[in-house]
């Protein structure tokens, strides 16, 4: 196993950039060291800024991170610090004047939050956001981005996972092209049409291409190990995932409805996880290089001990 650290860099972002930028880490207190969760997915032109706890906006500026960036609100729970920087980033919306419209995704049985956490406090209010409460298991939203999805997790509260599935794509095998004869603007057209006449047979895109596999992201917080925490990883090119312990305190864990490292790692070994990214600690932890080693005693793949203000690429595409 490979221990990671992305260094805090100020990348600007094409439409075409894939990446998880940590915003705060701290489960439930926020620290010297860590602020509240909160975490941005730049996927493409969207961005998806999960569970804001409180200090989000200003761990955006510090990050680099503007309001105009944020396209959606995804939050699992109502607990504080997973939604307290809710009415700052609302807010920020508003006074930038930010163009448009932010749908928010949360559980409907937390709506009541919901309301006064978009309404906290008097402001000019011109900030397009639109509610769009989650009210099951399923499809919560669908677009150029993929399909995003939800399930329920097993905290004290009512609690969504959520997974970022980009649909299948093709890729195109250049030496197969050749052995076809087709170069040039006509594999343009032989993608536009899904077939192409070459002398006086025609080529199918199959059978010059291969299936590209679409990428895969998933959140999953507050929880105990529970079916849905399997659903939401599998295959996940990229799993952000709550630890708020350690295995020597698994029965803590099980009793505050929390994952620890070991069951988070193991989680990403069954599911066949490629990057993994622990975060949600709990401020009893100081050395968090004890994460690192609980997780690679269970999952070979790439792990991150995720720090505040650091950048996570969704691995490359394969
Ligand atoms: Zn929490």
């Amino acid at each position: 196993m490979t221990v990671s650290e992305y260094v805090p860099t100020r990348v600007a972002h094409d439409g075409g950039m894939r990446e998880l930028v940590v915003l705060g880490t701290a489960s439930q207190v926020p620290t010297r060291e860590r602020n509240h969760n909160g975490y941005l997915l730049r996927w493409d032109g969207e961005g998806f800024l999960f569970d804001p706890g409180e200090g989000t906006q200003r761990q955006m500026t510090l990050a680099g991170v503007s309001a105009t960036d944020v396209t959606r609100l995804c939050i699992t729970h109502f607990h504080g610090d997973h939604c307290l920087g809710v009415p700052g980033v609302v807010q920020r919306l508003s006074l930038d004047q930010v163009d448009h419209a932010v749908r928010a995704h949360f559980p409907a049985a937390g709506g009541e939050f919901f309301a006064r956490l978009r309404h906290a406090s008097v402001f000019h209010d011109v900030a397009e956001v639109i509610a769009e409460p989650v009210t099951g298991d399923g499809v919560v939203a669908t677009g150029p981005f993929g399909t995003l999805s939800a399930s329920t997790l097993d905290h004290s509260v009512a609690t969504y996972g959520y997974r970022l599935v980009e649909p299948d794509g093709r890729r195109m095998l250049p030496e197969l092209l050749a052995a076809h004869g087709i170069a040039g603007p006509d594999v343009g057209r032989l993608i536009g049409a899904g077939s192409i006449e070459v002398g006086d047979r025609v080529v199918g895109v199959d059978e010059v291409s291969e299936t590209r596999r679409g990428q895969r992201f998933a959140f999953v917080m507050d929880t105990r190990l529970c079916d849905a925490v399997y659903a939401l990883a599998d295959g996940a090119d990229l799993l952000v995932i709550e630890a708020t312990y350690l295995d020597v305190d698994a029965d803590l864990a099980a009793a505050n409805a929390h994952l620890t490292a070991g069951q988070a790692a193991r989680v990403a070994a069954e599911c066949g996880v490629r990057r993994l990214v622990l975060t949600h600690f709990s401020q009893r932890y100081d050395d968090l290089m004890a994460f690192a080693r609980e997780a690679a005693a269970h999952f070979g793949g790439e792990t991150v001990i995720a720090r505040d203000l650091t950048r996570v690429p969704v691995p490359s595409r394969r």
